[in-house]
Formats: C-alpha cells, structure tokens, sequence
C-alpha cells in the first residue's frame, strides 16, 4: 500500500518535473534545455541567464580588472561571437580583433561575418592580413598546419594588444577546448603550457599581454543557444583543414602516455628555464628565432 503510494508521488514528481522542463521560467515555451542545470529558456530569457553565468565566472577569476581595455579576439565561429557579445552587454570596455589567415574561401566568410557582427554589436573592429608578413595559412604545405596558424594567431594577437596599450586579450575557449588542450599538455607534460589555461593568465613578461577566456566554463551548446537566441550571425563552415580527429592528429596514442611518464618532470623545469627575445623580431621566445619568424622564412609566399 505504502510503497503504491510512494510510486504515485515518484510519477507526479517525475510528470511535473517534464512540464516545467517544457516551459521557460517566464511562463513561455521553452526552446533551449540545458541538462547540466535542469533549466529551459525561451529566446528571450536565455541570453540574459548566459550573460550572468559569464559574469559570475569573470568576477569569480577576477578576468577583468577596473577601467582594463579589452580586446576580444573574433575569428567569427560561435564562440569568439559570443564572447564578444557577452562582453559587451556586461559594459566592459570591449574592441574586436580579426586576423585574416588566407585560408581558401573560409576566410572572406569569416571576415564578412566579423564585419556584420562588429556592425551589429556597435564595436570597433581591427584586421590584420596574415598575407602581409609574408606568407598566408594555405602556403604552408606541411602536416601540422594548424600549429603554424595557431602560432601566427597567438603572436598577432599578442602584438597588436601590447602596441595598442590593450590591457587584456580575450579569446573564445571554451570548456571542451580547455579540457583538450589541458590533458594534452599534461600527457606532453608540459607546465608553461599548462599554466597558460587558467582563466586569467597573467602577463609574465613586458612582451606578453595578459589573456583571459571567459567562456573558460561554457560548453559549445551554451554558447550555440546563446548566438541563436540573440539570432547573431556566426560561420557555419568548417576550416577546409580543421584535423578529422583532433587525438588522432596530435599523435596522442597510449604509448606516448606511458612514455610521458617514464620521463617524469624533466621537461617543464627545462622549458620553464629558457627565456630569449627573437633575434628577428624581438618577440619572447624560448629558442634565437621565434617560431613565427621561422613560418615566414619558410612559407613567404
Ligand atoms: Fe587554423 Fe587549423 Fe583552425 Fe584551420 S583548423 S583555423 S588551420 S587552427
Ligand atoms: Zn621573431
């Protein structure tokens, strides 16, 4: 009899439990369902529920100081858009970054897409060529394009913050990117690597600007239903040369964990030793040329 009763008030619990699933706390229909929070959001409620869940993260890491000038990094796709949007509803004191990396057709998408929502959001945008220091992503014919291009990106950016008196640099990683990246820097054992994940990483160096990524908790859903529910413009398409397995890619195979292990904590006390400016371009770096320096000596076009 008990245990009747008990299985009624579990199915009346688990009914009402669907219904306000279906329903958005305003009352409207429900549109996006977010599991990890048991909530559902109409268009109209759900991109001010992201933007304070942003905003909790930057003061919770202290990403953003007092009166600092930010500049968002945008390469178009749903993140950096949404990082840039987010910034700006909170009233940070946001500008926009594109670099134009010369890839085919995907990057005069991206660069329209970055033009209309800079238009959109009202906020002044920058574009670097890549094709004007030389060389352009689609020159370099090797295996690991994607380091050459992340390498190029890291040091525009970082360039053109510190000789435009930016304080911080914002970037769209979000929490599946960080947790990626950050078990394949712990697997390579790599501590420099590693410490440049955290939500705010500090300038350690005149040359180096600080980074922030306030997304650093948001997963690609979230940040997907917030540019559609703000009905933002992003780049569907995929970069022609994005790795068909990211794990695959890099080589990540049992045997290199193991083989991570057997050489135990050598490698992060090396690199965090080694310490040059560039003699090319005077940029920090670990080695006498840096490795941008070195993609343009070998891809100039
Ligand atoms: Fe660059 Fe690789 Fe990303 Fe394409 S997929 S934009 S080459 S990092
Ligand atoms: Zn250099």
């Amino acid at each position: 009899m008990l245990a009747a009763r008990q299985l009624r008030s579990v199915k009346k619990f688990k009914l009402w439990k669907f219904i306000s699933y279906m329903r958005c706390k305003c009352g409207a229909e429900a549109v996006y369902k977010l599991n990890q929070y048991k909530l559902a959001f109409c268009n109209s409620c759900y991109p001010r529920f992201y933007e304070s869940l942003v905003a909790r993260n930057i003061k919770k890491y202290k990403m953003i100081l007092p009166n600092e000038k930010v500049l968002v990094c945008i390469s178009g796709g749903k993140d950096s858009c949404a990082t840039l949007s987010a910034l700006k509803a909170l009233g940070h004191n946001v500008e926009a970054l594109h670099i134009n990396l010369g890839i085919k057709n995907f990057s005069k998408i991206c660069k329209r897409v970055v033009l209309e929502i800079a238009k959109i959001l009202d906020v002044k945008l920058h574009v670097v060529e890549l094709k004007d220091y030389g060389f352009t992503i689609d020159a370099v014919r090797r295996k690991k394009i994607c380091s050459v291009c992340g390498t190029a990106k890291r040091y525009l950016m970082n360039k053109f913050a510190r000789e435009h008196d930016f304080d911080v640099i914002a970037t769209g990683h979000n929490s599946e990117d960080i947790t990626i990246f950050g078990i394949k820097n712990i697997i390579n054992q790599n501590a420099p690597w590693l410490a440049s994940l955290k939500p705010r990483a500090e300038s350690f160096d005149p040359k180096i600007v600080t980074k922030i990524k306030p997304l650093f908790e948001r997963t690609e859903k979230e940040n997907l239903y917030y540019v559609k529910a703000l009905d933002l413009p992003y780049v569907k398409e995929r970069c022609p040369y994005t790795p068909k397995n990211k794990w695959y890619a890099d080589k990540i195979t049992l045997a290199t964990i193991a083989q991570s292990f057997a050489r135990g904590l050598a490698r992060p006390i090396q690199n965090a030793q080694k310490r040059n400016y560039c003699k090319m371009c005077g940029e920090l770096t670990n080695r006498e040329i840096c490795a941008f320096c070195k993609a343009i000596k070998r891809y100039s076009l």
